[in-house]
């Protein structure tokens, strides 16, 4: 192995590959080291059945417009789309009225008010905190909020979401972001299968032992995430500094899978069914269904937090049976032997990440900056929980790789 390096980099996922590209273009002498057999990290794209790709991680493009690996796509000649979606809630038994559909676009709109206002007063507590639990949409919402962070709303905080910078543009990689980070990786100097056990960062050059050996450089940009790192699955020596492990320690991953059910027809519904479904029972079941995700036959949906963790440790039958369970309530019973195959991702048992997404707990939002800052001017800790306005995205995650190498 080579060890006259300037810069390691640990990790290749989107932040990974972000500062890769940035030590290209600056230069430097670099390597990338990848625990795994494969490259994406959270990017992962399979396929449901031949030629039908689809994301067991992150698939959309979030604030599109802004978001830099929608011009990587463009480069790449991958596809992505833009266009909009028909969408109606499914709420006890029925399709909302229209009256019912304004109240709950009120009520979102008044919980955005509360969230605002609370960081006027320069609040930071849980969204359970600000969320009026007692209208019929409630339950509905909360798990809505819940996807954004991977964890539920009593366990973290709302600045997640306010200083989330959104457009509100969400476009789908239709050919999987997964692929769109592989092809992005092309040709970057990545050692895969090599798994980093230590960092020595005591003397002048920092001294990185793996499985297959140990290397050495003048800078290194730590990618993994802080379910890795919370874990203690690296040895820092010294150990890192105070700050930084608060800041792990505020920023853990929660849990979220998402799932896919296939079908073989074009498009088994009636022609007026609109593409997303927002289901509820009012009460534990919630769902938000994508009929034809991203132009492909199969419907989309995505569970976070505690349910996600216990769904996780059962057999898949059993989230089928609780999806199928929600469609069958609104297509009817037939439904069920149109779907040819389930398919779900299982995030919090990746060894190599342990986890979905960075939530902060309530009252330590500010520690993402902290997880952001470099140690003795060599350390830089990068990765989606380290970004302060696209935390939890593929896109926040390259940024942050590229930022820290502009550091150096
Ligand atoms: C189900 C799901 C859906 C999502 N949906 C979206 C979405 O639609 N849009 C979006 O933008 N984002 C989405 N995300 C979030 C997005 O995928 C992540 O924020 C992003 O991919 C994280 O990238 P990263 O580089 O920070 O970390 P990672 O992707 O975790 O990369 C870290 C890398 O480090 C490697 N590693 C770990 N330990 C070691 C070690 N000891 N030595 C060497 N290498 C090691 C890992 O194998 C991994 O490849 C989703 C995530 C999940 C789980």
């Amino acid at each position: 192995m080579t060890s006259n390096l300037d810069l390691i980099i640990v990790g290749a996922g989107a932040a990974g590959i972000g500062a890769a590209q940035a030590a290209a273009t600056s230069k430097l002498n670099y390597r990338v080291l990848e625990a795994s057999h494969r490259v994406g990290g959270r990017g992962l794209t399979e396929e449901l059945a031949p030629g039908i790709p689809w994301d067991l991680g992150c698939h959309w493009l979030h604030s599109g417009s802004i978001n830099p690996l929608a011009r990587v796509a463009d480069q790449l000649g991958m596809h992505y789309g833009k266009g909009s979606e028909s969408r109606n809630f499914f709420l006890k038994g029925a399709w909302v009225t229209p009256q019912q559909q304004k109240d709950y676009a009120d009520y979102t709109t008044r919980q955005w008010h509360a969230m605002r206002a609370a960081e006027d007063e320069q609040r930071d507590v849980a969204v359970v905190d600000l969320t009026e639990l007692d209208q019929p949409w409630s339950s509905y919402y909360c798990y809505w909020q819940s996807l954004m962070s991977s964890e539920d709303v009593d366990q973290f905080s709302f600045r997640d979401l306010t200083a989330y910078q959104d457009t509100d543009e969400n476009w789908p990689v239709t050919d999987g972001y997964g692929t769109l980070l592989t092809k992005h990786a092309a040709g970057l100097p990545i050692e895969l299968n090599t798994t980093v056990k230590k960092i020595d960062w005591s003397g002048e050059r920092i001294k990185v032992t793996t499985n297959r050996g140990e290397l050495t450089s003048k800078y290194i940009v730590i990618t993994v995430s802080t379910g890795v790192l919370g874990a203690g699955d690296i040895e820092f020596l010294p150990k890192l500094p105070l700050a930084t492990r608060e800041a792990i320690d505020a920023l853990p991953l929660g849990c979220y899978n998402n799932f896919a059910m296939l079908y073989e027809q074009d498009w088994p519904f009636d022609a007026d069914t609109p593409s997303r479904i927002d289901y509820s029972n009012g009460d534990d079941v919630n769902f938000a269904f994508k009929l034809n995700c991203s132009g492909w036959p199969y419907i989309y949906c995505a569970v976070a937090g505690r349910q996600a963790r216990w769904l996780e440790r059962q057999p898949p039958a059993e989230s089928e049976s609780m999806m199928m369970g929600a469609l069958k309530d609104i297509f009817g019973n037939d439904f069920a032997r149109k779907i040819t195959r389930f398919k779900t991702s299982a995030w919090g048992g990746d060894p190599l990440v342990k986890g979905a997404y960075s939530a902060s707990k309530p009252g330590l939002s500010q520690q993402r900056k902290v997880l952001s800052e470099p140690v003795a001017d060599k350390l830089f800790i990068a990765g989606e929980a380290a970004s302060t306005k696209a935390f939890c995205t593929a896109h926040g995650a390259w940024e942050t790789g590229r930022d820290a190498v502009k550091m150096l």
